[in-house]
């Protein structure tokens, strides 16, 4: 019997993809091959995000766009769909809609659209994924959901409160992808500090997220690197281990969301302006100065005035941040903010985004130079002759890359590099010894 043919339109976030990757599992061992066109499908899944108004629109957006060619049979899961299940009876011309990625719903959804399941095609593997991107990265989920409070954000309303996988389940889906060729992991979830409060007890200081990496250390990997880090959460010990670590990236991903003792106490978040700066002064000098450290930023907050947004910029300016990323608040529906009065006008929004991505584009230019310095890249694809790489102090998809002259290239190779020039968030660089 010919293979039915499945497309997966994904949209969001790195934790968003792992479930693109075990829906399309599913959707394999239920007789169905994945195609890289919409137009070649038989199935179209949209796994859409809806974490704020802009992710919003924009899985909207593909939904016409995918039940427009009136081709294929939609369905449609994901985070937009889990915040909004009326949607169902709003979007007739969607075919089937999925809560989850468990196999008895996929199979009985696959059933009710009218394609056959194959026998002999069902088996049951927890951890398979098909993945997405065909570098050798790879995000390992090891959480789901949320217990804090933030303000602003509409998370722990869909997704519950946190789950940690065990660290049992976490080193068999890892040994899984490391077969599968992964040379990167990337562990993920909304608060990957506090990995393990749920089932091992206190996570404050980082223990449990510490015997988990301990645990992943051991597997044949070459690169381990944390995202979404809580402030104020991972003691000293914790980062002192990270740096002692070959195999864990120099990389702390930190999303702050500001810097005003103020506005922070409003978003519900802990922290002050002080108390970051000697985060960031502390893990700079634990790490000796050398790791990479990406935050991201949120400006318009309800109630923002400018002298908050001036402490904000001044704070970006005094740390020099390697990464960072900035959104213009928006307000959200089921979050505790939505029922803040003074919002902030869009225009005076817009101006402070560009001001502080300014200020961050100009003081990581007077970060040292890394022209001339010796970094470990691992390749992932060749474009137009030159091989694309990164080192452990850019992540997949948010940061720059390194772009290496090289004749020996190969998709997951680690070869030393020396960096030759800097473009604008990019490097270039050629292999050690055969420039
Ligand atoms: S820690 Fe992150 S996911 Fe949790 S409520 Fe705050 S912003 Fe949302």
């Amino acid at each position: 019997m010919d293979k039915k043919r499945v497309h997966m339109a994904h949209l969001g976030c790195a934790k968003n993809m792992v479930d693109s990757e075990i829906h399309l599992a599913n959707f394999h061992r239920l007789g169905f091959e994945s195609v890289e066109e919409p137009e070649e499908a038989d199935l179209v899944i949209i796994n859409t995000c809806g974490f704020i108004q802009s992710a919003k629109e924009q899985s909207i957006d593909t939904i016409f766009s995918m039940t427009g060619m009136k081709k294929a049979k939609v369905v449609v899961t994901g985070c937009l769909y889990q915040r909004y299940q009326d949607l169902s009876q709003q979007m007739p011309e969607v075919n089937g809609w999925l809560k989850s990625n468990t196999m008895e719903e996929v199979s009985q959804l696959i059933l009710d659209l009218g394609f056959d399941i194959p026998k002999g095609e069902y088996f049951s593997s927890e951890y398979d994924r098909i993945l997405l991107d065909k570098s050798c990265h790879a995000y390992l989920r090891i959480a789901e959901g949320c217990n804090k409070n933030c303000s602003f954000c509409s998370i722990p309303g869909f997704k519950g409160r946190m789950a940690s996988r065990t660290i049992e389940s976490l080193v068999a889906e890892a040994e899984t992808l490391i077969k599968k060729g992964i040379c990167e992991l990337n562990l993920v979830s909304q608060d990957t500090a506090n990995y393990g409060s749920d089932i091992y007890g206190v996570a404050k200081g980082g223990g449990p997220l510490k015997t988990l990496l301990k645990e992943l250390v051991k597997l044949p990997v070459q690169r381990i690197r944390l995202l979404y880090l809580y402030p104020l959460w991972l003691n000293h010990d914790f980062f002192e281990y990270m740096a002692s670590e070959p195999k864990i990236c120099n990389y702390i991903d930190m999303p702050l969301q500001h810097a005003s003792s103020r506005v922070l106490k409003s978003m519900k978040r802990p922290g002050s302006k002080a108390e970051y700066l000697n985060e960031m002064q502390t893990i700079r000098s634990i790490f000796n100065n050398d790791v990479a450290l990406r935050s991201t930023f949120i400006v318009g907050f309800p109630g923002e005035k400018e002298e908050d947004f001036l402490e904000l910029k001044s704070f970006v300016e005094e740390v020099r941040f390697d990464w960072l990323g900035a959104f213009t608040y928006s307000q959200e529906e089921s979050t505790s903010s939505n029922k803040m009065k003074n919002d902030v006008h869009h225009r005076t929004k817009q101006r402070r985004h560009k001001e502080l991505i300014t200020i961050y584009e100009q003081t990581r230019q007077t970060l040292p130079s890394p022209v001339g310095t010796v970094r470990n890249v691992i390749l992932e694809e060749e474009i137009n002759g030159v091989w694309m790489g990164r080192s452990q102090y850019e992540a997949p998809e948010v940061d720059g890359v390194i772009y290496v002259s090289t004749a020996n290239g190969a998709p997951g190779k680690s070869m030393d590099v020396r960096i030759d020039a800097e473009l604008e968030f990019d490097l270039e660089a050629s292999e050690v010894g055969r420039a």
